[in-house]
């Protein structure tokens, strides 16, 4: 049954797993306490899997591995956020975030290495698009994080590095498992995906999964939007809004989460509040406010908190839930849209770090 390559049993979801042990000429229940032990018990190593006969062990680990990402560098924030820097098999990095509230913690995970849509505020959009994550590499960093901090996350977001939507099934099968009884066990209101609006696709994930949806908006107007998220030039708003209310129509409890930088002087103003609440009426809305988190070269400040404050007002005043989302990490540049895990880049900034905060380096 040996194949060139092993499998990776951390790139298969639950159907996949029982699919592959009978395959193994063993029973898909086989595969199931596989998917348990490594994902509930955090075990990567057959011969600790005790239920598993001699047999099958040995047959194992003749043709199958569990490879995990690498923690090569671990950086608390003076706020509990913890980002770590994970290094995949071809030597690519990637950034995962970990961010505690109380009791609660949410995980921020990245999908693909860079991104392609080139989001004019966005640092991850400067490194360019290197390649989509594998199943293992995404929820590879779930694994890690529920190990680190000794329990699996409350939330899970996908909203690192990268355009979930534009590493479809990869995506949606790490997110299946997320879900899964046997693994992290997190309904479908605690896991978010993130995007900014991949239009076909979004149609596409409604058929298949059932997570929470969080759109990247930045912008009221098709005239904006095309500057800010060049995607909008190939699915314009007029497209984009239908497709997310079509997301949700069928759970009343649901709403769009819209994700909104304030920008100073580009898209804050109460003109585009009032644009806002025109484009948004009768679709069932939460409005997410983030400050601009700045990082190297760019030309944007974030709007003043005043500002920021009689937009969120506006928008509440007309019925729109509006939250102004907390930054966190970013001391240690892992707020939103500071992701970056291009080697270079990363090395560069890691410098800086290292002189004002000392992280931990854990594998040079
Ligand atoms: N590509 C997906 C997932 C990324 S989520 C998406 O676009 O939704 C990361 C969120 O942070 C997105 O809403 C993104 O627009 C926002 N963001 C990007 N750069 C930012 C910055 N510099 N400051 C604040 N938010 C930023």
């Amino acid at each position: 049954m040996a194949t060139d390559k092993p499998v990776n049993l951390l790139d298969l979801d639950r159907k996949a797993m029982e699919a592959y042990f009978v395959s193994l000429g063993a029973k898909p229940f086989h595969g199931r306490n596989v998917l348990k032990w490594i994902h509930k018990h955090g075990v990567t190593d057959f011969e600790d899997m005790t239920d598993l006969s001699k047999k099958l062990r040995a047959s194992l680990s003749a043709c199958a591995e569990i490879r995990l990402p690498k923690i090569v560098l671990e950086q608390p924030s003076a706020d509990g956020t913890v980002k770590w820097v994970m290094e995949l098999a071809d030597g690519q990095r990637i950034e995962t975030v970990y961010i505690p509230d109380g009791n609660r913690s949410t995980v921020c995970v990245s999908s693909q290495v860079g991104c392609a849509l080139d989001c004019s505020f966005c640092s991850t959009a400067q490194q360019g698009f290197n390649r989509n994550l594998t199943v293992g590499e995404i929820i590879g960093q779930v694994w890690h994080a529920t190990r680190q901090m000794g329990k699996a996350p409350s939330n899970v977001v996908m909203m690192g590095m990268g355009e979930p939507l534009a590493n479809f099934d990869p995506v949606v099968s790490a997110m299946d498992l997320m879900q899964d009884d046997l693994t992290y066990m997190l309904s479908k209101y605690r896991v978010t995906i993130s995007t900014s609006g991949i239009v076909p696709n979004l149609y596409r994930l409604r058929e298949v999964s059932d997570v929470s949806l969080a759109v990247s908006l930045h912008a009221p107007d098709n005239e904006l939007r095309d500057q800010l998220v060049p995607i909008n030039r190939k699915y314009p708003l007029e497209e984009l809004i239908p497709a997310c209310r079509e997301f949700i129509k069928n759970d009343k409890r649901r709403k769009i989460t819209w994700e909104y930088v304030m920008l100073d002087g580009v898209n804050d103003s109460i003109a585009h509040a009032r644009a806002l609440i025109r484009l948004l009426e009768g679709t069932p809305s939460k409005m997410n406010l983030i400050p601009f988190n700045p990082f190297p070269g760019t030309d944007y400040t974030s709007s003043p908190p005043e500002r920021i404050e009689v937009f969120r007002q506006k928008l509440m005043k007309a019925g729109i839930m509006a939250i102004l989302r907390k930054t966190r990490g970013d001391d240690i540049d892992a707020a939103c849209g500071q992701l970056v895990g291009k080697v270079q880049d990363r090395s560069r900034r890691s410098l800086v770090s290292l002189r004002r905060r000392q992280p931990q380096e854990l594998v040079s």
